[in-house]
């Protein structure tokens, strides 16, 4: 860059995270920022009303996000970055959940340290801590599971390239983001590496949400049956005994007159 006497002072990104839906669920930290931004780029999966908090002449870009329709392209993206903090602004990028957990939020940082612009990192809750906690399913719990693995379910050519040994364990819950058009494939082969067909699993659409819809089943049958009620992305699978305790542990209701799936 030119040293231009009037050129401004770099700006400061800051990768947000918006938390999994529900807007009471944002860090103080992150509405802070986003009530001060100069400029938000934000996604596809934000929760409803975080926009609200932003200042009115604060530049809002939409960058998508959709597994199946990326409206900007990573490289652009990054770009965009960039060149919104070298005119002096400071700028949110705001994301789902939370920026390090299949966000790309690393992606975007490597390309601000290679353009020397300043950044800091604003940690959300994940889609996984917020669908078990408004599910009712503990993610680890003494008598079930003594650890817990996120994985990416996206379907790329038909196949998922994952370590299924190491997922297909006992006394383990997994939890599969992106894997609603690859549920049959995951399903399919978490039986074939070795858990039982009866093994319990679950979908949750729209976690935390008023729109939360959460169905269980197990490996054997989970595909069908999220098939037959409809459910779309944004939803998150969970695999592991500990499925059994929303029965019991489930508290949240999204839609108090509609009977639950
Ligand atoms: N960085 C995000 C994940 C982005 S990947 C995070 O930490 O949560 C996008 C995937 O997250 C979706 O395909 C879905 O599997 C999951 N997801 C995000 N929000 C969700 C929600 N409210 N309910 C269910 N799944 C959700």
């Amino acid at each position: 860059m030119s040293q231009k006497t009037s050129s401004p002072a770099v700006g400061t990104v800051y990768i947000v995270g918006s938390g999994p839906g529900d807007l009471d669920l944002l860090t103080l930290r992150a509405a802070r920022l986003i009530g001060e931004a100069d400029a938000i780029v934000y996604d596809h999966l934000i929760a409803d009303g975080v926009l609200e908090l932003a200042r009115p002449d604060a530049e809002k870009i939409y960058a998508g996000k959709e597994s199946s329709n990326h409206s900007v392209p990573q490289g652009e993206l990054n770009r965009l970055l960039v060149r919104l903090a070298r005119t002096g602004k400071n700028v949110v990028r705001l994301k789902g959940g939370d920026p390090f957990v299949f966000g790309r939020g690393g992606e975007e940082i490597e390309t601000l340290v290679d353009s020397g612009i300043p950044f800091e990192v604003v940690p959300g809750v994940t889609a996984a801590a917020g669908c078990a906690a408004y599910a009712g399913i503990p993610l680890t719990h003494r008598e079930h599971a003594q650890a817990v693995a996120f994985a990416t379910g996206h379907l790329k050519d038909g196949t998922i390239n994952l370590d299924w040994p190491s997922l297909a364990r006992p006394r383990l819950t997994v939890v599969f983001y992106m894997g609603v058009g690859g549920l049959a494939e995951i399903c399919r082969q978490l039986i074939a590496h070795g858990l039982p067909l009866d093994h319990p699993a679950a979908v949750v659409q729209n976690g935390t949400t008023r729109r939360q819809r959460v169905l269980t089943a197990d490996l054997a049958t989970l595909p069908a049956k999220v098939a037959a009620a409809g459910i779309k992305s944004p939803a998150l699978i969970i695999v592991g005994t500990v499925v059994r305790l929303q029965q019991k542990l489930a508290w949240f209701q999204p839609q108090p007159t509609a009977t639950q799936g």
